[in-house]
Order: structure tokens, then sequence, then C-alpha cells
């Protein structure tokens, strides 16, 4: 199967009734900033570079942003985040990403999350998140050539533990804790890099400042060997 066959499949995913209910009603309800347009309202598939080495694992998409364009953190304020320090470190040719036909590229990196369709108050229940992970298991499979994951927030981060049994990655144990620029060697598979989540409660207390956000990716780059 290809990537493309496989996000065929992704969009069309209905098994989780309590998501499927909530993102389509934020695509009919919609925020009156966004009234004129048409929300995706369906899962959201990763994209990126198909021959990425380094993968991005958010959580989920954001109702009025990914859930309402289509693409990863596409259109709200954590992509803001992401996609100026993807930028800055040379993953992508520029540093905005507005909507699904904005020109952005990203080159050496794929950007998925742990579930794919956006939850109410942006917390899935841990049932989703078991549900929606083979998803995001059978796209890092099929990219074949990961070097490096960075997990964004700490439930990104319990998300690539939780795929490295099936993808053949054997983890740490005890598991380590969780904190910005943890770096994690997974045995016969990726470094799992570990960074806050640019979301706003860390990006408005400064708790996640964008040179470390940077910093994360900078790190990321240097352990490709870019
Ligand atoms: Fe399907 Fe994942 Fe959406 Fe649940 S969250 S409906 S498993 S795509």
């Amino acid at each position: 199967m290809s990537l493309g066959e496989l996000h065929a499949d992704l969009v069309e995913c209905r098994r989780c009734p309590r998501l499927v209910e909530w993102r389509e009603r934020v695509g009919v309800e919609k925020r009156a900033a966004f009234r004129e347009e048409d929300y995706w309202a369906k899962p959201v598939p990763g994209f990126g570079d198909a021959g990425a080495r380094v993968v991005i694992v958010g959580l989920a998409p954001a109702a009025h942003g990914a859930n309402r364009t289509g693409r990863m953190f596409t259109g709200d304020r954590s992509g803001e985040w992401l996609f100026r320090a993807l930028h800055r470190t040379g993953f992508a040719n520029q540093p905005t990403a507005v909507h699904r036909d904005d020109g952005l590229v990203l080159r050496d990196v794929f950007v998925t999350s742990a579930v794919h369709c956006a939850p109410p108050q942006n917390v899935p229940t841990s049932e989703e998140r078991s549900r929606c992970l083979d998803w995001t298991i059978n796209e890092i499979q099929l990219l074949r050539t990961v070097e490096v994951v960075v997990a964004l927030g700490g439930l990104g981060y319990d998300a690539v533990l939780r795929m490295a049994d099936p993808l053949g990655w054997v983890r740490p144990r005890p598991k380590p804790r969780f904190g910005h620029g943890v770096e994690i060697e997974l045995t016969d598979g990726p470094t799992l890099l570990c960074s806050y989540h640019p979301s706003q409660q860390n990006t408005f207390t400064g708790r996640l400042t964008e040179e470390m956000l940077e910093a994360v990716f900078e790190r990321a780059s240097t352990l490709v060997g870019r």
C-alpha cells in the first residue's frame, strides 16, 4: 500500500463516534472568523516528505486549525510556531502554513499526530488514542527512512512509545521521564527527541520559547547529518 492509498482510507474513518460527531459539528457551526470557509471536518492525514528522515508526532488536529484546513498544524497558532521553527532550521521552504495549497514544501520531515480527528477541548480519550494509533503506525511504516522522531508534548511522547513494539523498536524500561530536549535511543529504531508542544498554554506562558523549539529541530538536523 502507498501513503496515498493509506490516506484515502484514513479520511473515510468513522471509528470514533464522539470525534466524528465533534469534527463534523465544528465544521458546520464554524468560528465566526472562518464562516465563509468550507471546513475539512474529516480525519487529517500526515503530510510532508515521503522520504523524510525526521517525523514529528503531535497530539491531534485543532478544531479550527487542521480540522478546517485539512492539513496538519495548518491554520492555527501551534502551527505558526512549528513551521517558523522548521523554516529557520531548513526543513520547510516557508515559515507560514495557512491552507492546503499555500506552497508549503517540507524537506526531510513528515508531520503527523497520534490522533487524526479533532477532539473536544483538544483531549482525546485513551480509547480514542488507542483506536487511532494504527493509522500513525501505518504511516510511519510506509515512510521507511525514519531516523529521528520528534514527539510534541507528553501525549505525543506516550504515543511514540506505544508505537514502538508494533514497529519493532525496543523502548527503554522503565519509561524515561518526558521533558523538553530529552533524547532517547530506541534500539532497532530511531532516536526519539522530546519537545514541549507549541500549544498556547506553553507559548503564552513562556514555558516554550521559539529558541527552545528551534533547538529541537537543530538537534534533529544534526542527528540525521544535514
Ligand atoms: Fe478514525 Fe482516528 Fe478519527 Fe477515530 S480519531 S475516527 S480512529 S481517524
